[in-house]
């Protein structure tokens, strides 16, 4: 495995999809790979929590 530059659905930018990440993902079963940059999945967790849980 090697690292793997993907390209960012929010906000078009590339970012490094590592081999620690992908051996995760393999790990867990996803079949697919991040949609997003870690700062857009930052930010949409962020966002998220912001809202409060839900009920
Ligand atoms: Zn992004």
């Amino acid at each position: 495995m090697a690292d793997k530059t993907l390209v960012c659905k929010d906000c078009g930018k590339e970012f490094i999809f590592t081999e620690g990440e992908q051996a995760f993902y393999k790990e867990k079963g996803f079949e697919n790979e991040p949609q997003r940059c870690p700062a857009c999945r930052k930010a949409k967790k962020q966002a998220r929590n912001d809202r409060g849980p839900r009920r």
